[in-house]
Formats: structure tokens, sequence, C-alpha cells
């Protein structure tokens, strides 16, 4: 950021908070992660897209026109709050 402070931001679109809670508790990949489901922040985010290209899509970029203005994917840039609870909660699930 510019000011220095540090924004958590993720990739990954929000799902239903009753459906990440089910996921965790049946889903073979999900329930072995330490991550437990958090509600959504109620604090404004901003969408931001990403126009480099993203590891993976490297020869589907080279075929694109040149002249197009492509976005490859899309990040999510949290509040402070949301920020503070992730750093919370990686602290409280780190491993050594
Ligand atoms: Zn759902």
């Amino acid at each position: 950021m510019p000011d220095e402070s540090t924004r958590y931001a993720g990739n990954i679109p929000p799902v239903h908070f009753k459906c990440a809670t089910l996921g965790k508790r049946l889903c073979p990949h999900l329930s072995h992660t330490f991550a437990e489901p958090v509600i959504y922040p109620s604090e404004p985010s901003r969408l931001l897209p990403r126009p480099d290209v993203v590891p993976g899509l490297e020869r589907l970029a080279a075929t694109m026109p040149s002249n197009l203005k492509i976005v490859y994917g899309c990040y999510r840039l949290y509040g402070p709050r949301f920020t503070a609870l992730v750093v919370k909660l990686r602290k409280k699930n780190a491993v050594d």
C-alpha cells in the first residue's frame, strides 16, 4: 500500500459461510486445511483486475492479439479490519 500499511488480498471468490462450513466438514481436501471459514467482511473492499499474465496462462496469452487489453485474473483487496483478522488467524494456526 502507498502508506506502507499491509492489506490482505485474495484471488478466491467468497462462498456462502454455510457452504464453506459444510465443505470444510465434508470435503476430503478442505477437511485437512487449518483455515476455518470466516464471515465475509462488512467493510469496503476493492476488486482489482490483473492485466499481467498469471502463471499457467502463458500459452493462452501468446495466442491473444497484442492490441487487446486483457484481464487475466482479479483479486480482492480487503480493508484493515479484515486484514487484522487474517493476521490473527494465521498466527493462531501457524505451524512451526
Ligand atoms: Zn452456497
